[in-house]
């Protein structure tokens, strides 16, 4: 009987999607109760979806690293240059693509247009001020990591400090400004990405004298998924409490349909026709398959992409999900934690909404060229974001400093960012995940023969 056996292979994640709608029902209850929520009891609320954040974060750098270096080393030198080639064309093709979805749907909504808008007295989000430029160089700075511990902790952003001597100050005059580089908290990923491709390569180079440090990344990679296997267990009840205390915990939700309504929708509507339209053609054409059947197996990695609103603690997940489907392991592990770092469609896609829908707001004029500036920008402030929380907001700075506008303007779209920070996670790693079949499809041929092929390979022979 078709139906329990579909229960049954499908528990944990119709377990974990009523994790996040209760999580919302509750949320909104507890919020709604006419009680007055401290942050002390928010913060009770959030502990156990702390504690589930804190196990997959956990998993993040090791699973990274040795997924990347040990799935390159067992790859065919060659065949690991065309893997990684194809995905870097995919995720450039999706983003791209992302950008000019949003800006067609901004400029043609104007959600900005009719919407008066005065600054709220949220507190800056931004308090320092980087121009274009150095978030360019900080990018490209930390892709090459000085010191691979502490790029596991912390990534390079460089400050421009007010200089108070000089009274002629102004914003804008960057001569006033001193520029001084610090190292903030959250790990350097895309510097740990680009290392562990470097060494994944030179091991591969480097034949049977790399056999011990290969096996070693293997069997950590390995252990890393085992422990994955165990975490996801506690995924319901993760994302559950981790939903909850979100909504008890937002300071206002009117700003959803009203004076931010238009721009929240036009972010979704964005997000749904990426999602359902242009990567489902993608698919169609790389593949020859429907996607719907593979999209419907995502159903894990969705509603902890939701749950947690981070693409980098879903990434064991989006690896677990992938092996499910059967797809060659050295080829999910090396693009799946390349696309959670540095494909972010989503997050591209609201970059370019937001920037625009607030120079509207701003009433400030969107020449051609500066919709070219802003989908650049947006591309590689997506690049740039990391796989966490809200990480967009902050890269979106860079954007709005193409089109001349002033960072604390964030603070305008903040009050609905965090609902759709977790529906931009969501088409991020789903983009990941479709990535990983396409990818293997055009290396490999037909999936679903490659994965009998896989089957093969992974059972013991007699
Ligand atoms: N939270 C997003 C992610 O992890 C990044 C962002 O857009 O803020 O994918």
């Amino acid at each position: 009987n078709r139906c329990t056996s579909f229960l049954r292979e499908n528990l944990l994640t119709i377990f974990t999607i009523i994790g996040v709608i209760a999580g919302s029902l509750l949320g909104c209850g507890l919020r709604f109760s006419g009680h007055e929520w401290s942050r002390r009891d928010v913060m009770y609320f959030q502990y156990p979806g702390e504690l589930f954040l804190r196990m997959l974060k956990s998993l993040i750098v090791p699973l990274l690293v040795s997924s990347i270096v040990s799935a390159i080393g067992s790859l065919d030198l060659s065949l690991s240059g065309k893997v990684g080639l194809r995905a870097i064309i995919y995720y450039m093709t999706t983003t791209i693509c992302a950008v000019m979805l949003g800006i067609a749907l901004v400029t043609t909504i104007k959600p900005g247009k009719e919407t008066t808008y005065t600054q709220p007295n949220a507190t800056k989000v931004i308090s320092k001020d980087t121009l274009t430029s150095d978030t360019l160089l900080d990018l490209i700075r930390n892709v090459f990591p000085e010191n691979l511990a502490q790029a596991t902790i912390a990534s390079y952003r460089t400050k421009l400090i007010y200089d108070k001597n000089d009274t002629k100050s102004r914003l804008g005059e960057l001569e006033t400004y001193q520029i001084q580089g610090e190292y903030q908290s959250g790990s350097n990923v895309l510097g740990l990405v680009c290392f562990s491709i470097v060494l994944g390569i030179t091991l591969g180079k480097m034949g049977e004298k790399a056999r011990p440090l290969q096996d070693f990344f293997h069997s950590l990679s390995e252990a890393m998924m085992i422990i994955t296997g165990w975490v996801i267990w506690l995924s319901p009840l993760g994302v559950f409490f981790l939903v909850t205390a979100k909504i008890m915990e937002i300071d206002d939700f009117g700003d959803l349909v009203g004076r931010l309504g238009k721009y929240f929708f036009t972010v979704l509507l964005g997000l749904f026709l990426h999602g359902f339209g242009t990567l489902s053609i993608l698919f169609i054409l790389a593949t020859k398959k429907l996607p719907c059947k593979y999209i419907a197996k995502m159903g894990q990695v969705m509603a902890t992409a939701f749950g947690t609103a981070s693409s980098s603690a879903t990434m064991p997940i989006t690896i677990g999900c992938c092996d499910d489907m059967g797809l060659d392991p050295r080829i999910t592990r090396f693009v799946i934690p390349i696309g959670a770092t540095i494909n972010m469609d989503g997050t591209a896609l609201y970059e370019a909404v937001a920037a625009i829908f607030i120079a509207q707001l701003r009433k400030v004029e969107m020449s051609f060229g500066k919709i070219i500036a802003v989908s650049v920008t947006a591309t590689a402030a997506s690049i740039g974001a990391a796989g966490i929380p809200q990480a967009g907001l902050v890269t979106m700075v860079m954007v709005l400093d193409t089109v001349n506008l002033p960072a604390e303007d964030v603070s305008l779209i903040l009050a609905v960012d965090w609902l759709l920070d977790r529906f931009r996670t969501t088409i991020n790693v789903v983009c990941d995940a479709l990535g990983a079949i396409i990818v293997t499809s055009l290396s490999q041929g037909d999936i679903d023969k490659s994965r009998a092929l896989n089957e093969r390979e992974a059972a013991p022979s007699h």
